[in-house]
């Protein structure tokens, strides 16, 4: 590459409970390559690393490149994620990683570039600001429903952070007392609309005698956890417990994020994460509707939308971690 061209490539990693999704963009953010691979669910950190390394050279084959041709790679984590030291810790919806884990240097080493570690939803929230559905706007609230249920937020167009563990919404009570949510406190939104939470519900329901098809949907799907795609299929042949559930999910978000609107005043909401993403708009005007009721002040709701940038958006959004402004070696 000669001096003055365009810069290099980058990559992105969007570490997830339920699956790595991995991209490599150019400079206009546009996709070249891309790659998903499962999350593990057994072993640790190291094994989770080794399943990233291998679907971000995936992503790089696809745009005909090696990792080494890249600017460098931002990735996403769950857990509490440190972007000084790329060590990333608790993060509870992976395998054996109640500790800390250097994940940065440990796929810096792997892949042969520098890598920059961020919070997964902060980075599909910035994802979204800059190029997606928040393009609009200038402050805006993102609830990433999945595995969990989190959040992330821009204020006057800067990320907000707090102390490193803002936007954690998922764990805003809207029941006192309530469910246990699988961060150990009880009654969180996470508890009644995180995937997670909802699978063991189900499961708990079924010991209990509830009769559902979701597990037959899993197995036929050739699943063994309960993926926004069964979900899907088992509302859509209106399962008894996947309606009861789902509603019962609705009903949390709408409290929990009507209390996040009512303390930021965004001018817009948008919502992804895999469960997010795949329900799409009928979903978000019925989470809408449950949340309309709880807002202070309801003559001017924020705007709704489902994130834009869809599936690929999380590592898009990371690659965004990669900074731009350094001028990429050359020759
Ligand atoms: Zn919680």
């Amino acid at each position: 590459m000669s001096p003055g061209s365009e810069q290099a490539p980058r990559g992105g990693i969007d570490l997830g409970g339920t699956k790595i999704q991995t991209v490599v963009v150019d400079a206009k953010n546009e996709v070249l390559g891309e790659s998903r691979r499962p999350t593990p669910e057994k072993g640790g950190p190291k094994d989770v690393a080794g399943e990233m390394a291998a679907a971000l050279r995936e992503a790089a084959e696809q745009a005909g490149l090696g990792t080494t041709d890249l600017a460098g790679v931002g990735v996403g984590s769950p857990g509490d994620a440190d972007e000084k030291t790329g060590v990333v810790s608790g993060a509870r919806n992976l395998p054996g990683w109640k500790g800390a884990f250097p994940l940065g240097d440990d796929l810096s080493e792997e892949l042969g570039v520098p890598v920059r570690i961020g919070n997964d939803v902060d980075g599909a929230v910035q994802g979204e600001f800059e190029l997606g559905a928040g393009k609009p706007y200038d402050t805006i609230l993102g609830i990433w429903w999945g595995t969990g249920v989190g959040g992330g937020l821009i204020l006057d167009g800067k990320p907000w952070i707090g102390r490193g563990a803002a936007g954690e919404v998922g764990h805003i009570v809207v029941q006192r007392g309530g469910a246990r949510c699988t961060c150990g406190r009880k009654g969180c939104m996470e508890a009644y609309a995180g995937r997670l939470a909802m699978e063991i519900k189900a499961r708990e329901e079924v010991k209990g005698g509830a009769k559902t098809d979701l597990f037959k949907i899993m197995e036929e799907r050739g699943r063994d956890r309960l993926t926004s795609g069964v979900w899907e299929r088992a509302l859509k042949h209106d399962d008894d417990l996947a309606t009861k559930l789902i509603d019962r999910a609705l009903k949390a978000l709408g409290a929990g994020i009507a209390s996040a609107v009512n303390l930021i005043d965004p001018e817009a909401v948008i919502i992804g994460g895999g469960l997010g993403v795949r329900f799409g708009d009928e979903y978000v005007s019925r989470i809408a509707a449950q949340m309309y009721p709880h807002l202070f002040v309801d003559d001017r709701p924020p705007q709704m939308h489902v994130a834009a940038l869809g599936d690929l958006g999380g590592a898009i959004g990371a690659a965004l971690l990669v900074d731009e402004r350094v001028p990429t070696p050359t020759a």
